[in-house]
């Protein structure tokens, strides 16, 4: 890691910061007709409280048969409604603003959508009008391949034409493009091409289970290399060995050994119809892994490292990159 890698991953003063990168908690709210606050689910308000996550990366995710842009659209609407109906919780769409929400001891929510399919008509544009209501993280795809990318799910190749262009735009706009669910030749392509970090969400590690949806060595120090994040997933079919909170730790510890403590997060994908491994079965039990990685002698600067601040100097510098795109003054 670079030097001024390993002085950004440096926690900042303030509230402690803990990031989930991938919560399909929206996708229950619309199909349950919960709400954020409520009862049944993994990740809703209450788990996120007694779990300590108050940075919540909020998933648009259109299913394969519903109308993709409209469902997208609809997902945010409820997480609009529930920013203005919820004191605790708040839309943020900037590092300050989401460090802002926690220092008061709110949960800031951070909208991603999960595949570029929820934009297929509509393309750049469509990330525009997206990027203006306050996406800021974009899937390339989901489980199967779309005119922007290819997807791990069905073999898929690299990045088309539309996909280059949708991933300058989103490098523009600072919006974090997020490779989880991409096949490994678009990983690598968006990894290695991008001007700004790229993260991947909600995925595994090759080197502790082989599977499609996990990363190789050779993405997870690309995506190191370009100081962006990995958020392991606490799914059961991802995680392998013994799928409790120690097969989870593993993966933390592969992240760490390969690409540097300072590619390391959280995103469990709760709320995804996942099956989450023994003792992590809900928000509300992350303290038993950031126990079990201290027992492993993490350090408590990589340990806040992995909670959130190693995604907060990622995102930090995908809005550095956009404001050097548009050529405004950085700060
Ligand atoms: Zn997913």
């Amino acid at each position: 890691m670079q030097p001024l890698l390993l002085l950004l991953a440096t926690p900042g003063l303030g509230a402690d910061v803990q990031a989930d990168l991938h919560l399909d908690t929206p996708t229950q709210l619309y199909r349950r007709k919960a709400l954020l606050d409520g009862e049944g689910m993994e990740a809703a308000l209450p788990q996120l409280r007694e779990g300590g996550t108050n940075l919540a990366v909020e998933v648009l995710w259109p299913p394969r048969d519903a109308d993709w842009e409209a469902h997208a659209s609809k997902l945010f609407d409820i997480i609009e409604a529930e920013d203005r109906r919820l004191d605790a919780v708040s839309l943020a769409r900037s590092p300050a603003e989401a460090r802002s929400a926690i220092e008061t001891g709110g949960v800031a929510l951070v909208v991603s959508m999960e595949g570029a399919h929820g934009i297929d008509r509509s393309g750049v544009e469509g990330l525009r009008r997206l990027h203006a209501r306050g996406l800021r993280m974009l899937g390339l795809t989901w489980s199967f391949s779309n005119r922007f990318a290819g997807s791990s799910g069905d073999g898929g190749g690299g990045l088309s034409a539309d996909g280059w262009a949708l991933l300058t735009e989103a490098n523009r706009l600072g919006v974090m493009v997020d490779v989880s669910h991409a096949s490994d030749r678009a990983t690598m392509e968006a990894c290695g091409w991008s001007h700004a970090p790229v993260v991947a969400s909600h995925s595994n590690t090759d080197g502790r289970r082989e599977h499609g949806r996990n990363l190789s060595d050779a993405a997870i120090r690309c995506i190191a290399r370009g100081g962006g994040v990995i958020g392991v997933n606490v799914h059961g079919d991802f995680v392998g060995g013994s799928r409790d909170v120690a097969a989870v730790a593993d993966h933390f510890d592969h992240l760490r050994s390969v690409g540097g403590a300072g590619v390391v997060a959280l995103g469990s994908d709760y709320d995804g119809l996942i099956k989450p491994v023994t003792g992590l079965e809900h928000a509300g039990k992350l303290a038993a892994l950031w126990g079990e990685l201290r027992r492993r002698g993490w350090t408590d600067a990589e340990l806040a490292g992995a909670r959130g601040e190693n995604f907060m100097r990622a995102w930090t510098a995908v809005e550095r990159v956009s404001q050097a795109l548009q050529g405004k003054p950085i700060h």
